[in-house]
């Protein structure tokens, strides 16, 4: 009877099934991270929503579907839910997100007009904004070619995902990416294969290059001295996109990389295997 019980506890302490590597890799459940969920092994790709938007459906280990869901950093630790659709019959699944702290951080920055821009300013700010939701709301079909991405420039991170930002004293929007300090004229290489879906020079981003790499999974590259892809252009795994620069508000050479799942932006650290909790 003991050992009965004992067996049933075992049971009820081990996971299902074993998880995958995709799964280890990118389920961080948190404000700001990625939740992986287990979809089951049957049929056809299910159609996840989360938010209102498609979300990211892969096979796992050529066996079990799973749903790949960026999680905003607005949302609250708890309880959250996507819709399931398999053969016309919606679902909901729930998901638990944990908590994740994030440090501030104060920059100074000598443009005040980079920190209050004037009413000429805002009109073309909301402009590219528009612009580059737009492209983050794409959703294409195609698979990404990989989930584990390689860093787009060798060197050391500066700033991390989800920094609250006062800029000259003043809290502006959290730091949306990843920044890697490296030189201006470094070669930023592309972390997976994809397409170029916009390119432009803007007010905050400076020159900046969106890629699609499917499925709502895009990446932003800003600050560039220079731009080398142009937009449709078709983009291989460690092609060379463009080079490092300190165009926009920036206040020296640096990358910053946004990654983008279901139209939330999300931690990088975690596509290339370095998210520290
Ligand atoms: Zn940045």
């Amino acid at each position: 009877m003991h050992r009965l019980i004992l067996l049933l506890l075992l049971a009820l302490a081990l996971p299902a099934q074993a998880e995958g590597f995709i799964t280890r890799l990118l389920n961080k459940p948190v404000p700001g991270g990625v939740a992986v969920l287990d979809l089951g092994m049957q049929g056809p790709a299910p159609r996840v929503r989360y938010r209102d938007k498609p979300v990211l459906v892969v096979k796992e280990d050529g066996k079990r579907w799973i749903a790949i869901v960026g999680i905003p950093l607005t949302v609250e630790p708890g309880v959250q839910t996507v819709t399931v659709e398999r053969n016309g019959a919606p679902r909901t699944q729930d998901f638990q997100i944990s908590s994740r702290k994030y440090r501030e951080q104060r920059i100074t920055l000598k443009n005040q007009r980079q920190v209050d821009p004037n009413p000429e300013d805002l009109k073309r700010i909301e402009r590219e904004l528009d612009e580059q939701t737009a492209a983050y709301r794409q959703f294409s079909e195609s698979q990404p070619s990989n989930l584990l991405f390689d860093k787009p420039v060798n060197g050391p991170l500066s700033s991390p995902f989800g920094l609250r930002r006062f800029f000259n004293g003043q809290e502006r929007n959290p730091h949306s990416g990843l920044d890697f300090a490296v030189p201006a004229g470094t070669v930023v290489k592309a972390p997976a294969d994809g397409r170029v879906m916009l390119t432009g020079n803007y007010f905050f981003n400076g020159n900046t290059i969106f890629i699609d790499h499917g499925q709502g999974l895009v990446s932003m590259f800003c600050h560039l001295s220079k731009i080398e892809v142009k937009v449709g252009d078709a983009i291989l795994r460690g092609d060379a996109l463009g080079r490092v620069g300190s165009t926009g508000r920036a206040t020296g050479s640096h990358l910053h990389w946004n990654i983008s799942l279901n139209d939330v932006r999300i931690d990088p650290s975690i596509f290339i295997g370095q998210y520290k909790r």
